[in-house]
């Protein structure tokens, strides 16, 4: 065993010492070689360069204490599970120790020697007692700043601080290159990889740990810049779109019974632009529900087909495809523009009509789901892509529907605002549109919150208003009482309204029921013939109902505010007065604040920041689709300046080898590929 030479590509299993099941248990925590440890970073550290004497000590913190042993005695327990207990003194008092599980160690210390000992420390009345610290004798015992890392079964602290401190002597002994470019590291003033590896598990002090981690977020950002950067370039290069020159948009809006806001006519006036030119357009219009997106991807329809092309607009379900279906066909029609609409719940003879009317070029703009990417769907001269809501597509899904055409233009709306300094990280290969402003005349949906007492107050409100004519949600968290461990269910809420309110007509709806079971009830919702529908967030997105007035939230903690502010835009879209109540089971301060400040401000912008603070963005827009799920220390949002700085650095050393080409830069374009391909979305 002992004459392997080990490398950092050197298994885990060839250190000595590491037998099948520790190497098992490495495996487990996805460290297979040598060197996958060195990105496997410490949770926390523990400080063992100073001693602070037990009079100092405060309740709960973690620290190192120095005392001789006066007595040591087991407690409670048999064999292995017997407790130890030690009571432990140095020049300013006394300290309880207490060990778990230890029968093996009963004889470990003696009285009167002197130990270190580190854990976290409880105090009650004036007593301290440290529980399951980890010790060593005095004299033997290492200064210094120790990692302490996400353990698995079978794993000590120790057996992870031999494998990284192991991989640090092989990388420093000359085992491992600089990983990015060197212009970049020069630009950023970073330090070499090897210190960022070892000043992130054995920090010599604070300075040390800040330039380490410095490096390894600026490191994450410049990969994801430079692969979007160069996706984005590739997308670009060469790539002749279309340049549509028509007065379609001018004339629709002219014959508008509005006149659109100071944001809209910005965004129009970007998308006419990015149209008019032969670059393809890549753009994001993101703006709060109700703020008129639609309207805008109308007129740019209007353009495509003024010009001859074809337009596509996909939306996530077969109800909201149907609403702007219709929508479209209102609006365009009389201009000459022939609507079609391709989704899953056409009959087979209406579909095949869809299909070769877009064949044909007699249907001008196809209005639909995911089957307008069917593989036998062909567009007689597809020219513009809208899709509506994208966060619920996969970006595959946008690149398909636009292989369809030729380089059309290509428009991704969506209603989730996301604030800029996460929409810079995101959204690195669209140019971003906001719609920051909302029609004139909008009146704000009042917005209340409740406690379980007084939740029957909602409900009577609730009724009230539907019994004069109006419509009502009730939003539940779960579907039946099965899953509902902690919440309601929209199963019980519909039992419990059914029984209170037996003259008002409700039905339930959930993410269970089959397609056809959904259509229904939402149909039935839309034409008048329910009043009250009871539902899990199933109906989150884009549905349209202006006569719906009421927005009942129960358990409203279980909600992301983001995700809340979509659900209230499912009212306030008519002329009536609506109203957003928040039932809030949770008594505890984070709860009581998420539903103030829904109660206090309507602005998505405002609420998407918080919602980002208050749960991290990974959660919130889901990383695995944008390809950023390999930030591991970065965070778009706590480190945006350092996001910014990688980028321009990205942009600059492509800017000199735009394909990577250069000796120098060659380490690095393999790691890149390695990191980005597959999976993701970019294309490298
Ligand atoms: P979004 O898609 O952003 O949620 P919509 O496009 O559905 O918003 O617009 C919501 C409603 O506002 C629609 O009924 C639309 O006709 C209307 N609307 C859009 N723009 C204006 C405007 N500038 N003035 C008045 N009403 C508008
Ligand atoms: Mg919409």
């Amino acid at each position: 065993m002992s004459d392997i030479v080990l490398t950092l590509d050197s298994p885990v299993k060839d250190m000595k010492g590491v037998g099948p099941a520790k190497s098992k248990a490495f495996e487990r925590l996805g460290l297979e070689r040598i060197s996958d440890v060195l990105g496997f970073y410490p949770m926390s550290y523990e400080d063992l360069r100073s001693v602070k004497k037990i009079a100092d000590l405060e309740d709960g913190e973690k620290t190192l204490v120095e005392g001789v042993v006066l007595t040591a005695r087991p407690g409670r327990g048999y064999g292995r599970k017997r407790t130890l207990h030690l009571l432990v003194e140095d020049s300013s008092g006394r300290l309880e120790i207490i060990f778990f599980m230890a029968g093996y160690m009963l004889r470990t210390f003696s009285a009167g020697s002197v130990y270190h000992f580190f854990g976290r420390v409880k105090k009650e009345n004036g007593r301290a007692a440290m529980f399951q610290p980890t010790y060593s004798p005095a004299e033997s015992s290492d200064k210094g700043i120790y990692p302490v890392y996400h353990l698995t079964k079978g794993l000590t602290q120790k057996d992870i601080r031999k494998l990284s401190a192991e991989a640090l002597r092989l990388a420093e002994s000359g085992g491992l290159e600089e990983t990015l470019p060197p212009a970049a590291v020069e630009r950023a003033r970073l330090c070499p990889i090897c210190e960022a590896y070892r000043g992130i598990h054995y920090p010599k002090d604070e300075k040390d740990y800040r330039q380490a981690r410095y490096r390894l977020i600026y490191e994450e950002f410049f990969y994801l810049k430079t692969a979007m950067l160069m996706s984005r370039n590739r997308a670009l290069s060469g790539r002749r779109g279309i340049a549509f020159r028509g007065r379609g948009a001018q004339d629709f809006i002219s014959e508008l019974p509005y006149e659109l806001t100071g944001a809209q006519k910005r965004a129009l006036s970007q998308i006419l632009g990015d149209m008019s030119s032969d670059k393809p357009m890549n753009r994001l219009v993101q703006g709060d529900v109700g703020s008129g997106k639609t309207v805008v991807a109308e007129a740019a329809f209007a353009q495509a087909a003024s010009c001859g092309y074809q337009g596509a607009f996909m939306a996530p379900t077969d109800i909201l495809a149907k609403q702007h279906f219709e929508t479209l066909s209102k609006d365009l029609s009389p201009f000459g523009y022939k609507v079609g609409l391709l989704c899953g719940s056409l009959s087979a003879k209406e579909r095949k009509a869809a299909v070769s009317g877009i064949a044909s070029g007699e249907i001008d703009i196809a209005v639909g789901t995911h089957a307008l990417i069917s593989d036998d769907v062909v567009y007689k001269d597809l020219g513009l892509v809208v899709t509506d809501e994208q966060h619920r597509f996969g970006v595959s899904q946008r690149q398909k529907l636009s292989a369809k055409g030729e380089s059309p233009d290509v428009l991704v709306m969506t209603a989730t605002p996301i604030p800029r300094t996460l929409a810079a990280v995101l959204y690195a290969d669209l140019d971003v549109t906001v719609i920051d402003e909302l029609p004139p005349g909008r009146q704000p949906v009042k917005t209340e919150k409740f406690g379980p007492s007084d939740r029957v107050r909602a409900y009577a409100r609730l009724a009230e208003e539907v019994r004069q004519g109006r419509q009502a949600y009730v939003i539940a968290p779960f579907i039946d009482d099965s899953d509902s461990l902690d919440g309601r269910s929209a199963e019980s809420l519909f039992t419990e309204f059914r029984e209170t309110y037996p003259d008002i007509s409700c039905a339930l709806l959930h993410g269970e029921m089959s397609p056809a079971e959904k259509n229904e009830v939402l149909q039935s919702f839309y034409e008048g013939r329910v009043s009250v529908l009871i539902s899990t967030v199933v109906i989150e997105v884009g549905i349209n109902v202006p006569n719906a007035t009421v927005m009942l939230i129960e358990n409203c903690e279980r909600f992301g505010l983001a995700q809340l502010h979509q659900l209230r835009g499912r009212v306030g879209r008519g002329s009536h007065s609506s109203l957003c109540f928040l039932i809030n089971y949770d008594s505890s301060e984070i709860a009581r604040e998420r539903a103030e400040l829904l109660c206090s401000t309507g602005d998505g912008f405002v609420i998407a920041e918080k919602d980002l603070e208050m749960r991290g963005p990974g959660e919130l827009f889901g990383y695995k689709q944008h390809g950023i799920a390999q930030l591991n220390v970065a965070d778009p949002v706590k480190h945006s300046k350092i996001a910014s700085a990688a980028g321009e650095d990205a942009a600059l050393v492509l800017s000199a080898d735009p394909e990577l080409e250069s000796p120098e830069n060659a380490r690095f374009s393999e790691l890149l590929r390695a990191r980005y391909s597959g999976a993701s979305r970019l294309t490298l």
